[in-house]
C-alpha cells in the first residue's frame, strides 16, 4: 500500500489538518493507498499558489509554442509510465486494464498532445477584417482567464484530468484540479510528472478530497476566475450556484440518459453490437453511455434476441485481467444504487429479459457485492422511472417505436441530451434523425468514440459549454477587443460631437 500526497505549488505535502483517507480496489475490497484528505484550507492553500504563480509567474507570460513544448514533455513523461499509470488506474476505480491501456491513459496523452498542438498553432492575437468605425483598426487578443479549477468524477479519473488541465495549461492559465474520492490516484501521480518535466510551481496543483468541502473551495474561492465541473447534474447545480457569488464562467459537463435509435434498415449484426457497446462498456459508468436502445417494431423481437444473447457472453471478472470485458462496479454503493433501480424497472414494467442480479461464480478473492450483470429491460415506456433517470450502471431499457418522428420525440423526451447514436444502413435518414435530437454528440453506425480533437458536451440539463476541440480551448479564454483609432485629424472624432462639451 502506498502513501499518496496532495500536490501543491510544486510540492508534494500532508493535508494541513494531517488527515488521511484511503482508496481501495473494488474487485476485492482491498486498501491500495493512504492518500491525503484535503480540506478547505488546502484547497485555499492552492488556489493561493496558483494565484501567485499566474500574477508573478512566467506560465502566462510564456508563448503558445513555449507552453506546448512543455505540456507535449508532459504528454511524453505519461507515455514512458503508462504501464504504471494504466495499472493504477484500473485497480483504483475497477475499469478494465484493457480499457486503462487503449482508452484512459492514450486518451489522456493525446488530450495533452491536442491542447499542446493548439497553443503552438492557435494565434492568440488576430486582426479584423474591415472596420466598423473608420479609420480605426481593431484585432482581439485570446488570453487567459487567469486561476481555474476543475472538479471531476470517478468514472475516467485520468483523461477528465487531462480534459481540464491541457487546456487550461494550453491557454496560459494556472489550475487547481479535485478528483473524484474513490479514485484519485493517478491524477496525484501527476504530480510526479510535472516535476519531472519541471513545471514551474504553482502551475498545476492537485487536491484530492472531499466535494462538500475541498471542492466547494475551488468554486467559490474568489481567487479563482473560471470553473470546470463534470460530475452528476445535482453538484452541477450546486457549482453554478457557488460560482454565481463571484459570477464565475462555469462549464459543466453533467448526467445523460442518451437514446440509441436502431431504424429498420439498420444492419442488426452491427446495430446490436453498437447498442451492446454504447450500453454496456465499463458497465455502464458512462455520462454518454446510450442506456435507451429505442427500437424499430418491425424487427423488435428479432433484434432483442440477438441482445439478449449477446449479454449473456460478456466476461465479468477480476479487472487486472485481460481476458475481462467488465470488471466490479467503482463501489459496493454504486451496485447498491443500480439494484435500487432494478427493483424499481420490476415494479414498473416487470422481470428484466437478462441479468437483474449479481453475477455467480467469480473467481476466489473477488467480492460479488461489487459486481452485477448486465441487465435488459424490455417494453419499456418512455415515461418509466428507468427510461428518465440516469442510472449510471449496466443497465439497458429497450424501447419500441414505429416511424421516425416518433423515434425523435422519444429520444429529445429527457431532461438529458448529451448523446446518442442511430443504427441504419440509409446515410440520409440517418443524418435526418440524428441532426434532429437535441444531444451535443450523435454516433451513426457507432458508439462511444470521443477524440480530443472533436467538441463534447451537452445540451439541456447535460451541461453548459463544450470541451474539446477549438472550442475545448476557448472554453478557458477571455476575448479582448481592443480598438486603434489612429488619432489625427478631427474628422476621425466626428462621434465626440455628440457631447457638445468634447469639441
Ligand atoms: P458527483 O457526485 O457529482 O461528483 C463529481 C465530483 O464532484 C467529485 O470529485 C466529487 O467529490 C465532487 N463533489 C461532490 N459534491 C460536491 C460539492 N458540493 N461541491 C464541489 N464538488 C463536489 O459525480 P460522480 O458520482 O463522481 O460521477 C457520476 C456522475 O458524473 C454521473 O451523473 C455522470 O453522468 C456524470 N459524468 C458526466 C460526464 C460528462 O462528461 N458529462 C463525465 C463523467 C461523469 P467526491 O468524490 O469527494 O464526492
Ligand atoms: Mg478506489
Amino acid at each position: 500500500m502506498a502513501d499518496y500526497q496532495l500536490f501543491i505549488d510544486g510540492e508534494y505535502v500532508d493535508a494541513q489538518s494531517g488527515e488521511t483517507f484511503d482508496t481501495t480496489d473494488p474487485a476485492t475490497g482491498q486498501v491500495i493507498g493512504s492518500i491525503a484528505k484535503a480540506g478547505r484550507e488546502d484547497s485555499v492553500k492552492a488556489i493561493e499558489a496558483a494565484r501567485t504563480a499566474f500574477d508573478e509567474g512566467p506560465w502566462p507570460k510564456m508563448s503558445g509554442p513555449e507552453r506546448a513544448a512543455k505540456i507535449n514533455q508532459i504528454a511524453d513523461a505519461i507515455e514512458a509510465k503508462a504501464d504504471t499509470f494504466s495499472e493504477m488506474e484500473a485497480r483504483d476505480g475497477g475499469g478494465t486494464i484493457k480499457k486503462a491501456m487503449f482508452a484512459d491513459v492514450p486518451g489522456a496523452v493525446g488530450a495533452f498532445r491536442w491542447f499542446a498542438k493548439l497553443a503552438a498553432e492557435e494565434a492568440d492575437e488576430v486582426e479584423l477584417p474591415g472596420t466598423p468605425f473608420p479609420p480605426s483598426s481593431n484585432y482581439v487578443r485570446y488570453e487567459p482567464h487567469g486561476v481555474t479549477t476543475g472538479i471531476i468524477p470517478w468514472n475516467f479519473p485520468f483523461i477528465m484530468a487531462a480534459w481540464k488541465l491541457g487546456p487550461a495549461l494550453a491557454a496560459g492559465n494556472c489550475a487547481v484540479l479535485k478528483p473524484a474520492s474513490f479514485t484519485s490516484i493517478t491524477a496525484l501521480m501527476l504530480g510526479e510528472v510535472f516535476q519531472e518535466v519541471d513545471l514551474p510551481p504553482g502551475v498545476a496543483n492537485i487536491v484530492a478530497g472531499p466535494g462538500g468541502t475541498a471542492g466547494e473551495e475551488l468554486a467559490v474561492n474568489p481567487l479563482v476566475d473560471k470553473t470546470a465541473f463534470t460530475g452528476s447534474t445535482e453538484v452541477g447545480r450546486r457549482i453554478m450556484q457557488l460560482a454565481s457569488g463571484t459570477v464565475k464562467p462555469v462549464t459543466l459537463e453533467l448526467g445523460g440518459k442518451s437514446a440509441n435509435i436502431v431504424l429498420d434498415d439498420a444492419d442488426l449484426d452491427l446495430a446490436a453490437a453498437c447498442v451492446l457497446w454504447g450500453t454496456f462498456f465499463h458497465n455502464g459508468q458512462v455520462c454518454e453511455s446510450g442506456t435507451r436502445a429505442l427500437v424499430h417494431k418491425s424487427i423488435y423481437d428479432d433484434f432483442l434476441s440477438l441482445l439478449v444473447d449477446r449479454a449473456g457472453k460478456i466476461v465479468i471478472g477480476n479487472q487486472m485481467d485481460f481476458e475481462t470485458d467488465l470488471g466490479p462496479l467503482v463501489s459496493r454503493s454504486q451496485v447498491e444504487t443500480v439494484e435500487r433501480y432494478v427493483q424499481l424497472g420490476r415494479d414498473e414494467v416487470g422481470d428484466p429479459v437478462c441479468g437483474g442480479q449479481r453475477p455467480e461464480g467469480l473467481a476466489d478473492g473477488l467480492d460479488p457485492a461489487a459486481f452485477y450483470t448486465p441487465t435488459i429491460f424490455a417494453g419499456v415506456p418512455n415515461s418509466a422511472k428507468i427510461a428518465q433517470e440516469e442510472i449510471f450502471g449496466p443497465v439497458l431499457s429497450v424501447i419500441p417505436f414505429e416511424t421516425d418522428d416518433e423515434a425523435v420525440a422519444i429520444a429529445n423526451d429527457s431532461i438529458y441530451g448529451l448523446a446518442g447514436g442511430v443504427q441504419s444502413t440509409n446515410p440520409e435518414r440517418a443524418k435526418s434523425v440524428a441532426n434532429r435530437m437535441r444531444t451535443g454528440t450523435v454516433w451513426i453506425n457507432d458508439y462511444h468514440l470521443i477524440s480530443p480533437e472533436r467538441p463534447f458536451g451537452g445540451y439541456k440539463q447535460s451541461g453548459i459549454g463544450r470541451e474539446l476541440g477549438i472550442n475545448g480551448l476557448r472554453a478557458y479564454q477571455q476575448v479582448k477587443h481592443v480598438h486603434i483609432n489612429p488619432g489625427g485629424t478631427r474628422d476621425n472624432y466626428i462621434h465626440l460631437s455628440a457631447l457638445s462639451g468634447s469639441i
